[in-house]
């Protein structure tokens, strides 16, 4: 005798038993008889009519509205504030725009979420150029001493004109001089500047040219904050075995897939050369050196640089995936891991960067509590990715140097 089952797709699947079928059955001491179906029949009064399937059942549902709730019942720490004082080391407070500087809250409105958590200092990245640059020091780092500290960022738009080279490296030494702190490079170098406009070929990370700017940095003091590469699922196609496919589907302009764009591979290559041609200048390689899927690779990184530091942001949904292999790495680099969130007030494209109490909260439970399975960002449907994450439980030792102490030391900034 055999049995069917309808699939969801309604096809019949030979030799498998309906569970809830047979459960029912065994409760009426007919197991492995499906109901009317009994061989002989005869004695055996009839079975009952089976319940009706559960709604939904037969039908699919689209990703999308899938928002599934955990039925763990394990700790749920709530950390309102970090064991020790926070410098939050990649923030974008201000962005330059044509005709001047946009801001995206002013320092009123970001100091009583900092201090309600635990945030000494937020260091914006994002602090533009020349007069743009001056404007953003004094509303932000001159009128909130030991708050905010801004970085500079070259001069794109240049960088095609004869003499860029030493223009560039001249304004990294003006941009000390106006109070800048650091220098952040986005992924503009290596996946959108071309020479020669939108045609033109890519401009290489490793490129000749900047080479006077990294020195430069160097000779003034000035870390490196950089960000050349997104996550690796970014280079691949954004199918049905991307693992950031709801991500990628909604921002189709992330992906780089398409030909004309480096790899992964080659953009981290051209940007260690970089590192290595530059010793004496520091590199603050932002979002776990651009790959936190692969903390081997960032460690054998981090063993060929000792001028290269890493930063957390937007990637606790990579390091919590994996809480053996990250906290193994925060104890092996803990002095060369700096804290930072990648926070941007008032953002609504992505959740896990939107500047507020609850972005803290979530990475101080990351990093100090042993918790299990929670949310990464704050919203929905996990937005890198659906998955949770895991709390490191780090100890205070390690806590109070990935918080400020490694901070302090690479911007040489006074605690
Ligand atoms: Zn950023």
């Amino acid at each position: 005798m055999y049995y069917f089952l309808l699939s969801a797709r309604g096809r019949a699947l030979e030799g498998q038993v309906n569970r809830r079928e047979w459960l029912t059955n065994m409760g009426m001491g007919l197991a492995g008889v499906s109901a009317g179906r009994q061989a002989g029949g005869g004695a055996t009064p009839a079975a009952p009519a089976q319940p009706a399937q559960p709604p939904g059942a037969g039908a699919t549902l689209p990703l999308v509205e899938f928002e599934p709730r955990s039925m763990l019942h394990v700790e749920e720490t709530a950390v309102d504030k970090p064991r020790f004082p926070v410098i939050d080391v990649h923030t974008h407070l201000s962005f330059s725009r044509q005709g001047g500087m946009r801001y995206a809250a002013p320092p009123e409105e970001l100091l009583p979420v900092m201090d309600r958590r635990g945030v000494q200092t937020m260091v914006n990245l994002t602090g533009g150029t020349g007069e743009g640059l001056a404007e953003t020091i004094a509303r932000y780092d001159r009128a909130h001493p030991g708050r905010f500290i801004t970085f500079t960022e070259p001069s794109w738009g240049r960088a095609s004109e004869p003499g860029y080279a030493a223009f560039q490296g001249d304004q990294i030494g003006a941009a000390a001089r106006a109070g800048a702190r650091g220098l952040k490079v986005l992924k503009t170098l290596g996946l959108y500047l071309r020479d020669g406009g939108p045609s033109g070929p890519l401009v290489a990370v490793d490129d000749k040219r900047f080479d006077p700017m990294w020195e430069a940095c160097g000779g003034h003091g000035l870390p490196v904050a950089i960000h050349i590469a997104d996550p690796e699922a970014f280079f691949l196609p954004t199918d049905r075995f991307n693992e950031r496919y709801e991500e990628l589907a909604n921002h189709p302009d992330w992906s780089f897939s398409a030909p004309g764009f480096p790899s992964f591979r080659a953009l981290l290559e051209a940007c260690d050369r970089v590192f290595a041609r530059h010793p004496k200048t520091t590199f603050i390689a932002l979002h776990v050196g651009h790959n936190a899927e692969n903390l081997a690779v960032v460690s054998e990184r981090l063993e060929r640089f000792p001028n290269m530091s890493v930063e957390l942001g937007a990637r606790i949904g990579e390091l919590g995936r994996q809480p053996r292999t990250a906290r193994r790495f925060f104890e092996r680099w803990q002095d060369r891991i700096l804290f930072g969130t990648d926070a941007v007030p008032h953002g609504t494209q992505t959740p896990q960067q939107i500047f507020g109490d609850e972005l803290y909260r979530i990475y101080y439970r990351f990093l100090q509590t042993e918790d299990e399975y929670f949310d990464y960002a704050p919203a929905p449907v996990p937005p890198q990715g659906r998955w949770r994450i895991y709390g490191l439980g780090l100890p205070d030792a390690i806590l109070r140097k990935v918080y400020s102490e490694n901070a302090t030391r690479v911007l040489n900034v006074r605690a």
